[in-house]
């Protein structure tokens, strides 16, 4: 059984700040660029890449909880499916200052893991879900089967999971009017609906926050005001309508990057500091016994030290310059 982790102990004013000032405590770190799935909207990683082993992963986490991060998602490619995620898991919730432990998941391999998710100590899991429809969901993702992620999310309700939300894109012509539908079944549960532009990381075409906002309205989901964020949340806005809240995350069209506080490292350990920047530095070199922790801290201060202000989405041929979302987790 590996040691307890220890996280050296946080001097104050050691917390990660980013070029434009910007306070960072949000890790989202991807565990695998391996998916079952092929969604039309996400580019699948070419050849899997050899991921961190788990060691490597409990130093980064321990590294960045010293340096003030205090929320960790796991992501993918699909997390679930690498055979140590609930162990990652608990390593990430042992951590001293690390006060929420994520997933985001397609579902595929909740119903088995739910409940020692939450032993493990997650408190929130995010569900890729963009219809209902057993049909259109199946095109979107390439094969799925709708009923095996409703079997997850139930199984994470009644795991306990204390916060279950619903991540769903909308793509022009094929979705729209999944949006209603989507929120009652989400509200009937005490499920978040959220909605998310998409980014132009591969196919599809965005239909605008606004636009989905205007699809429920005349679909029935009356969405009458803004409704408080979580605490320390990440970049979703949320309205709240008759039955509970729903989600927008409009990265296109309601740019949040001057709020940011977050920053992700890849399954084989380069961080990047920015979704929508094109700089990755390895750091898996550093995650091995005897480097010094400091090396580490140096690496990650320099690269939030070049981060940008925020994403270039909207500019011409942004695709050519934008890394994989496979393997970076979103
Ligand atoms: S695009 Fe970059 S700067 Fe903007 S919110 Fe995302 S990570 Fe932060």
């Amino acid at each position: 059984m590996p040691e307890p982790l220890q996280a050296p102990s946080r001097p104050a004013g050691r917390e990660l700040r980013d070029a434009q000032g910007r306070t960072i405590s949000y890790l989202r770190l991807s565990i695998t660029d391996r998916c079952n799935y092929r969604c039309v909207y996400c580019s699948p990683a070419k050849a899997p890449r050899a991921d961190l082993d788990r060691a490597q992963i409990r130093r980064l986490l321990g590294a960045f909880a010293a340096l003030g991060v205090r929320r960790v998602r796991l992501t993918g490619g699909e997390p679930l499916w690498r055979a140590d995620v609930v162990a990652i898991a608990a390593d990430a919730a042992a951590l001293p200052g690390v006060d929420e432990v994520c997933v985001t998941t397609n579902g595929t391999n909740l119903a088995p893991l739910a409940r020692p998710l939450r032993a493990a100590g997650v408190r929130k899991i995010n569900v890729s879900l963009d219809s209902l429809d057993p049909g259109r969901f199946a095109a979107i993702t390439q094969g799925g089967r709708v009923e095996e992620v409703v079997a997850g999310i139930e199984a994470a309700l009644s795991a306990g999971i204390p916060e279950v939300a619903v991540n769903a894109v909308v793509l022009r012509g094929v979705n729209e009017g999944d949006a209603a539908p989507l929120v009652r079944w989400c509200w009937e549960r005490g499920v978040t609906p959220r909605f998310i532009e998409l980014m132009p990381f591969a196919g599809g075409v965005p239909v605008p926050t606004r636009e989905v906002q205007a699809r429920l309205a005349a679909d029935g989901v009356r969405l009458w005001r803004d409704a408080e964020a979580p605490r320390d949340h990440g970049p979703a806005g949320y309205r709240e309508g008759d039955g509970g809240r729903v989600g927008f995350i409009g990265a296109l069209t309601e740019n949040f990057c001057s709020t940011c506080n977050r920053l992700r490292v890849s399954t084989r350990g380069e961080l990047q500091a920015c979704l929508g920047g094109s700089e990755r530095v390895p750091l898996a070199h550093l995650l091995e016994d005897g480097v010094p922790a400091s090396w580490l801290e140096h690496e990650i201060r320099s690269a939030l030290a070049r981060k940008e202000d925020g994403h270039r989405f909207l500019e011409p041929k942004v695709s050519g310059r934008l890394l994989s979302m496979m393997g970076i987790g979103g």
